[in-house]
Order: C-alpha cells, then sequence, then structure tokens
C-alpha cells in the first residue's frame, strides 16, 4: 500500500486549532498543513506556527508520537531554546 505525505504552510481562512497544543490558529494566520493520505484515507494534521517550528526537533528528540505532553516535555528541557519561549507565550496567549 502507498501513502503520502504532504506538508503546506497555508494561510488560514477559517479559525483553527493546533492539533498538538491547542492553541487557537486564528483567520488570516499562517500555520502548518501535514496530510498524509494511503488506501483512500487523508489525515490532516494541522500545527500553530510555534508548534510547526519546532516540530521537526520534538519529533527527532522523542522519535515516537506527538502531542501536547510531548510538546511540552520538549520545552521543559529546552527552556534556553527561543522557540520553547515562543510555545509557552501562545499558550498562555490562547488561555
Ligand atoms: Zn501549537
Amino acid at each position: 500500500m502507498s501513502g503520502f505525505v504532504r506538508r503546506a504552510t497555508p494561510t488560514a481562512h477559517y479559525q483553527w486549532r493546533c492539533d498538538d497544543c491547542g492553541a487557537r490558529i486564528v483567520k488570516g494566520e499562517t500555520y502548518f498543513r501535514t496530510s498524509t493520505g494511503g488506501g483512500g484515507t487523508v489525515w490532516d494534521w494541522l500545527d500553530c506556527l510555534a508548534c510547526g517550528a519546532m516540530a521537526r526537533d520534538v519529533w527527532a528528540w522523542w522519535g515516537n508520537d506527538f502531542g501536547f505532553e510531548v510538546f511540552a516535555e520538549w520545552v521543559d528541557a529546552h527552556l534556553e531554546d527561543p522557540r520553547a519561549i515562543a510555545w509557552l507565550q501562545r499558550i498562555e496567549a490562547s488561555r
């Protein structure tokens, strides 16, 4: 069975929620959309800019799953990283 992964950084035409941190992605904002498909099914995974900016590193660090807890763990371990700070600020702003 063949599958595909497609990554895009579109502009939001609707308000979404980040699938990783749960922050709002507001209309007009750029976000990351990862589409994976195979066997007639397509899954879309949405990331806000803050999560998208560090997603690759989180993946390399954790190597398994994604989700709020995984991002929070990575941020805890990388508080010197400006992307971690930006992520925390985004979570705060969206609560
Ligand atoms: Zn996010």
